[in-house]
């Protein structure tokens, strides 16, 4: 056997029938419980920067050792298939709420090319395939690119950030996403720098209205 049968979360033993994460951990895990709320706590995050439509998490990042867990596996340790099974837990959520349900088209935060070829994948993409799977949405993968390696700066004023964020990311195909509502989908927002300045970039395409979704946040 590869991996012993242990819990990523707490190291007890985990059944069969349990996914890495066993079920007294999955339970406990601290939810976001907001997403039922048009103007929730991370909605008014980026209130008088970008213009979103809804903004939804899975889980709350601050406290919660599990949850960093989880993260760090999906992130830097390359395990896939709690990627994915995140996604999923993340799409039934957003299954659940009503805000979402004219959302057509998934876009992943994207890295450097030549960060994702260090890493070898990237975690939004895993999170995109289960949710992709369970929400029934197609994935746009390329068409929002990253082409600098730097994080933006949140110390620069309104016009700067949006000219930074335009110096960072890239669209590719315009008609692709013109007239979606987009999802853009993060594995964690704390800042929410990274998410505005995709969103900068995003609100440019003709008819384009933004949603996002995140599996952990800071708030
Ligand atoms: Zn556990």
């Amino acid at each position: 056997m590869l991996f012993p049968n242990l819990c990523i979360c707490c190291d007890g033993y985990i059944s069969h029938q349990e996914n890495q994460v066993c079920d007294l951990c999955m339970y406990t895990l601290p939810k976001y419980e907001e997403n039922e709320f048009k103007d929730n706590s991370l909605a008014r995050k980026f209130w008088g920067r970008v213009r979103l439509e809804n903004v939804a998490a899975q889980y709350k990042l601050t406290g919660s050792s599990a949850v960093k867990s989880i993260i760090h596996q999906i992130k830097y340790r390359g395990n896939t298939d709690l990627g994915i099974a995140m996604g999923e837990v993340l799409g039934a959520t957003l299954m659940k709420s009503t805000l979402f349900t004219d959302v057509n088209l998934l876009v992943p935060v994207p890295l450097h090319p030549k960060k994702e070829r260090l890493r070898g994948y990237n975690q939004c993409d895993l999170l995109l395939t289960g949710l992709g799977a369970v929400m029934n949405l197609p994935i746009a993968k390329n068409k929002l690119i990253r082409k600098k390696h730097n994080s933006t700066q949140t110390k620069k004023n309104r016009y700067e950030r949006y000219i930074n964020s335009k110096e960072v990311f890239c669209i590719t195909d315009i008609e692709a996403l013109q007239n979606k509502h987009v999802l853009i989908v993060d594995d964690v927002i704390t800042t929410g720098a990274t998410i505005e300045a995709c969103a900068s970039v995003l609100l440019d395409v003709d008819g384009l209205k933004l949603s996002v979704a995140t599996l952990a946040t800071g708030i």
